[in-house]
């Protein structure tokens, strides 16, 4: 394949460790305790790194990032050689004075996780009672700090019906961006599928509800929505490409092509620790494994959609058949399409609304990656 170009940005998972416990979270089963985290010297050398290997932006991600303490350290850090900061918090533990100090040390933009629109809903999804109250009080401060606000909402079967309470909510709150984010289908969310899934006339219609705001509030916030991809016929490109546009360090220091990389058991990741992150980028194993074209299957090979959507998700491709190396099953022409479409339909159909709650007690009892 032609030159490797460097990536756009990166996603610093500095910690696992949340007070919420959302069933679709994008974490590990195996969530790493803070013991095994990445300390404050080795997070500001692979931010340094990252800008060296010409990265432009930097998203402070977890678990909750604010759980760190040092988290003010590590934005100066990015800030300092350039990079554009954005910290992906569900906001439960900002407060005045914290958030004063993040933005001295140069944040530039939050986006804030939402569960529900409702407060009785979004405390039991979240696993964390009172969680709504204090979004809207940290909602209402990072506005009052002149920073922009994303307000992203994680849709799914038990809170689909409050699509346009989410979107009202988010124009309330003065939120530039919306996600409506529909979960993929990985880690904690595979876990919870059947409890999760919506109905493909709730997609539907929300679908049409999006729709109908992007006219509504144009010039008032903008709406980011796609099909998710249990109902899609093609699939997305997911991360740009593996390994062609981000890259994700986990608390530990491994250097992922993808945050949900990991579910991909058998492959192994180099650690920034070890390697410097431009070696990494270039060098290492898991990253060149699904680089480009050279990998792809049939149909994938011989389809004029190949770098456009670079034969979409290695996680779902593993996640469904237990080999990542095959066409994403979102896309139609797959193998494996129908198996996603009658999983989709069985697990919408399933009526179940218990969660396993994504929590360090919940990983313990569970095996890696099962589903
Ligand atoms: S998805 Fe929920 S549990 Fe996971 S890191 Fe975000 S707020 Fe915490
Ligand atoms: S066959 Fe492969 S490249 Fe073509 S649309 Fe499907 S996933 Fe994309």
């Amino acid at each position: 394949m032609s030159a490797i170009e460097p990536p756009m940005a990166m996603l610093a998972e500095i910690t696992h460790r949340c007070p919420l416990q959302c069933p679709y979270c994008s974490n590990p089963i195996e969530l790493e305790r803070s013991s095994k985290e990445m300390g404050t010297e080795d997070w500001r050398r692979a931010i340094r790194e990252a800008a060296d290997l010409g990265c432009m932006q930097v998203h402070f991600s977890g678990g909750e990032p604010t759980v760190r303490q040092d988290l003010e350290l590590l934005i100066a850090e990015a800030t300092a050689v350039g990079l554009y900061t954005n910290l992906i918090t569900s906001g439960v533990l900002l407060d005045e004075p914290r958030l004063k100090r993040l933005v001295e040390a140069g944040l530039e933009h939050v986006q804030l996780s939402f569960q529900a629109a409702e407060a009785p809903d979004a405390d039991r999804i979240g696993g964390f009672s009172g969680s709504q109250a204090k979004k809207l009080e940290a909602a209402a401060m990072v506005r009052a700090a002149g920073l922009p606000l994303t307000a992203n909402f994680v849709v799914h079967r038990q809170n689909i019906a409050q699509i346009e309470a989410m979107l009202d909510l988010a124009v309330a709150i003065g939120a530039h961006r919306v996600e409506i984010a529909n979960v993929q289908y990985y880690g904690w969310a595979l876990k919870n599928r059947a409890a999760l899934m919506p109905s493909h006339e709730q997609l539907d219609l929300m679908t049409e509800q999006v729709a109908a705001a992007r006219d509504r509030l144009k010039g008032v916030t903008v709406i980011d929505y796609v099909i998710p991809d249990y109902y899609a016929r093609r699939p997305k490109a997911c991360m740009g490409g593996w390994g062609q546009r981000f890259l994700n360090i986990s608390p530990t220091g491994n250097v992922l092509p993808c945050h949900a990389a990991e579910s991909i058991t058998g492959l192994e990741f180099d650690n920034v620790r070890q390697r410097s992150l431009a070696d990494i980028w270039a060098n290492s194993k898991a990253f060149n494994l699904y680089r480009g074209t050279d990998w792809m299957p049939d149909p994938c090979r011989s389809c004029d959609r190949r770098e456009v959507d670079w034969g979409g998700c290695r996680c779902q491709a593993f996640a469904i058949t237990g080999d990542a190396a095959r066409t994403d099953p979102a896309c139609e022409f797959s193998e494996d399409h129908g198996r996603l479409v009658d999983l989709a339909e069985h697990d919408s159909g399933e009526g179940r609304d218990d969660f396993v709650y994504r929590n360090f007690a919940a990983a313990r009892r569970a095996p890696a990656g099962a589903g």
